[in-house]
């Protein structure tokens, strides 16, 4: 059984099962199926009222039996999804296309969105004639480390910066990059553009 592959071919798809460790682990979880899919992406089936010990094989074949595969739920699409009323899933009805699409996708939003926010605090440092600004990665402190841009009229000095770490408490070695505003504003935009453009 803890070697068993279990097999089902439903609407022109195969089904690959196997239990899943914790089922003989942890007996009193139940039983637990990773199910593979030549449709791509998997998912898992778990009954708590089936014991390891006492399971037979048909057990497994008739959990596999419950698995109903349907169109993907993006209406454009034709490909075939895991039921999601069947089968333990995240992609919510997606099939394994889709599903990967549209995480590619909340990713780019992601970055676009950060990139937004740093367009608006580099223009409005542009705007205030400040035209440097020291970018630290992590400047740590009792709650964790976190990243910090100081905006500066002139180039900072290296007297200044260690002043300026000393000030926040960190060793003189922290790691710290220097940019002209401008040129990173324009850096940003080009990104924002690139971004965007993959997005739309
Ligand atoms: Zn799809």
């Amino acid at each position: 059984m803890k070697d068993h592959i279990f097999e089902r071919r439903v609407r022109g798809h195969l089904l690959v099962a196997e239990i899943l460790e914790g089922s003989w682990k942890y007996p009193s979880s139940g039983i637990g199926l990773r199910i593979a899919s030549s449709m791509g992406g998997g998912a898992v089936l778990y009954r708590t009222e089936l014991k390891f010990k006492s399971t037979q094989i048909a057990d497994i074949q008739s959990m596999l039996q419950e698995i109903e595969i349907c169109v993907c739920s993006n209406d454009y699409c034709k490909r075939m999804a895991f039921n999601p009323l069947t089968v333990t899933t995240d992609r919510d009805g997606l099939c394994e296309t889709c599903y990967q699409e549209n995480e590619v996708l909340q990713e780019r939003l992601l970055q676009l969105n950060t990139l937004k926010k740093d367009q608006n605090e580099i223009s409005l440092a542009v705007d205030r004639g400040d035209n440097f600004v020291i970018s630290f990665d992590s400047i740590r402190s009792l709650t964790g480390s976190r990243k910090m841009n100081i905006y500066l009229k002139t180039i900072p000095s290296k007297e200044y910066l260690n002043e300026i770490l000393g000030n926040l408490g960190q060793s003189t070695n922290t790691e710290y990059t220097v940019h002209k505003t401008p040129a990173l504003l324009k850096e940003i935009n080009s990104k924002i553009t690139e971004c965007g453009s993959k997005v739309a």
